[in-house]
């Protein structure tokens, strides 16, 4: 993990200390079996990957102003449950963080995942699993300071705005076959600003079926 790291840092992607601490924290061998330490996405199954860590480092580095102690973070789609921790580890383990999965067998395997060497977080619910559409957010814990999609949605939901705290941060891939990651910020009057930062690749945001049908 410490060498997947450095190399994010010599290339550049990688600047933040609270980022590098977060992520060497969370070993991507627990949640892939497949070449972990590689920085490339890898299939976790269901015509879903867990991410490239550069796309991770990029994700908490745009939330990072936002991942304040004890903030409620909602992570949508969050598969294999890296992701998920590596926020947790972001606020050491101050807050709450939701992660949203809406296949079942992925949301027991980001379980079974996360278990493996952070159980204490699931036990003691800084990290709250379910197995829902991520499209509607989940109100319980709503307002969040930080949302992040880890799927592309047509259209930004507007549940998931509805759920964005004041003064919190929204990172989500939007479009289809030409797809980009939108910084979506909510100040403290409740005004949306958006915007565009970088190309990308990822798995549709979408329903069930059509996921398990290959979109
Ligand atoms: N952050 C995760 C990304 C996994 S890929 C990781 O790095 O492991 C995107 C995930 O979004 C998949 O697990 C997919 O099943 C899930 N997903 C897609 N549409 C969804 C929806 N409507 N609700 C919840 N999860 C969804």
């Amino acid at each position: 993990m410490e060498k997947l790291l450095k190399n994010l840092k010599n290339s550049g992607v990688l600047n933040s200390n609270k980022v590098y601490d977060a992520m060497k924290q969370v070993d991507r061998g627990d949640f892939t079996p497949y070449n972990a330490y590689d920085d490339s996405p890898q299939s976790i199954s269901f015509n879903a990957t867990i991410s490239a860590p550069h796309m991770h480092c990029h994700a908490l580095q745009y939330l990072e102003p936002y991942l304040t102690q004890g903030a409620h973070v909602l992570d949508v789609g969050s598969g294999s449950g890296y992701l998920t921790v590596a926020l947790s580890k972001m606020i050491n383990d101050s807050g709450i963080i939701v992660g949203i999965e809406h296949i079942k067998e992925l949301y027991e395997f980001g379980k079974k995942n996360i278990s493996k060497n952070h159980k204490n977080l699931l036990d003691s619910k800084k990290i709250i699993l379910v197995n829902e559409d991520g499209r509607k957010g989940f109100k319980t814990y709503a307002p969040y300071k930080v949302i992040h999609v880890g799927a592309a949605a047509d259209e930004v939901p507007k549940e998931l705005i509805e759920q964005l705290d004041r003064n919190g941060r929204m990172f989500i891939p939007v479009g289809s076959y030409d797809q980009w990651i939108k910084v979506i910020d909510k100040d403290s009057n409740g005004k949306i600003s958006e915007k565009k930062i970088m190309g990308v690749r990822y798995v549709p945001l979408t329903s069930k079926e059509k996921q398990l049908k290959g979109y």
